[in-house]
């Protein structure tokens, strides 16, 4: 399938409209309209070029379900592509705080224990355009159903973002240009379960979006049973990537821990994790489990909770709880994620 217009950045778009005899100024209003602009008037030629252009090189999701938590204020949207694949796009909102979730694959190489994605294997990975009209299809959802704009995207839905390197981030750099959608950059984060070759290489990327890595086990062992691709790249090579991401980009990562009771919530992990991670110019989100996932791990009580954290803080780590909200439709990679019915 050849890119859709939504997923060519903007000198890509003027060098589409040269080829097609069409003079590049016009790649601005292009790019305006494709990327959420209102009222923006087309000149004659690029009406014309317009006109021209078949439905799906532009439409390319289509919303066929929709779940909403109990509390209204998360919305997962289940988004049919031009193959019939679908992947999920999740929109958690919070007065003042809107976020778009986005898919980057549909189905997942990387076959973490404890996630729906990972056990339906890999199929393929999105092109830059599918996963920039999630987010549009999760922004047009939240300006009409709470007159708010997403600003903040988190890509943490179906799929490891940093084997699919190329798409993600040229659909992030589209997402992030001052001439569309206008995302800010630090309020991108991207999710990885431990991708060395893609984190040294975002390191080195103009564009400094925040990195968020899903640790889960504090020694090799641990780790490698809840991540397999742990024994690929294992928690040394994993540490030292992020300390090259923290030097060149002078920026602390965060570091996502899910609480599995009786598995990786006690003090001596906590501890063991402390020892690991010191030096390193991290931050630590806490993330009970979801009791809601298709994994038989257990909840670690609140107070087990609060000690883990307790005992990272003592030992100088930052340490949050992730508040859990819309519980009932939660999704994401590095979290437990419960899915329903994707392709
Ligand atoms: S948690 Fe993320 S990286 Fe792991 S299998 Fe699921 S989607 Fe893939």
């Amino acid at each position: 399938m050849a890119e859709t217009l939504e997923g060519l950045d903007f000198e890509s778009l003027g060098e589409r409209l040269v080829a097609d005899g069409v003079n590049r100024v016009h790649a601005l209003p292009l790019f305006q309209s494709l990327h959420g602009r209102d009222g923006v008037r087309f000149p004659p030629p690029l009406a014309r070029w317009m006109a021209g252009r078949a439905a799906d090189e532009r439409v390319v999701a289509e919303e066929s379900a929709l779940t909403e938590s109990g509390d209204g204020w998360t919305r997962k949207f289940l988004l049919r592509l031009r193959d019939g694949a679908e992947v999920e796009s999740v929109l958690m909102g919070y007065p003042g705080r809107f976020t778009a979730c986005l898919s980057t694959q549909v189905g997942c190489a990387m076959g973490c224990v404890f996630c729906a994605t990972g056990q339906m294997g890999f199929r393929r990975h999105l092109e830059a355009g599918e996963i920039v009209a999630q987010a549009h299809h999760v922004t047009r959802s939240s300006e009409q159903l709470f007159g708010e704009r997403v600003r903040n995207l988190v890509m943490m839905g179906m799929g490891e973002p940093l084997h699919n390197f190329d798409s993600t981030v040229r659909a992030l750099d589209i997402l992030t240009d001052t001439r569309g959608l206008n995302i800010g950059p630090a309020r991108v984060s991207i999710s990885t379960v431990g991708h060395v070759p893609g984190i040294r290489r975002l390191a080195r990327h103009p564009k400094r979006y925040t990195l968020a890595v899903s640790l889960h086990g504090a020694s090799d062992e641990e780790r490698s049973k809840l991540i397999p691709v742990n024994r690929r790249w294992p928690l040394a090579e994993l540490l030292d990537a992020i300390r090259e991401f923290a030097e060149i980009r002078r920026q602390r990562v965060l570091v996502a821990w899910t609480l599995i009771g009786g598995v990786n919530d006690d003090r001596g992990t906590a501890e063991r994790l402390t020892a690991l991670l010191e030096g390193l110019p991290v931050q630590v989100n806490l993330i009970p489990l979801n009791p809601t996932d298709g994994y038989a791990g257990e909840v670690s009580p609140g107070e087990r909770v609060h000690e883990f954290q307790r005992t990272l803080q003592q030992g100088g780590l930052p340490a949050t709880v992730r508040q859990r909200r819309g519980i009932d439709v939660d999704a994401g990679c590095g979290q437990l994620r419960a899915r329903s019915g994707a392709q």
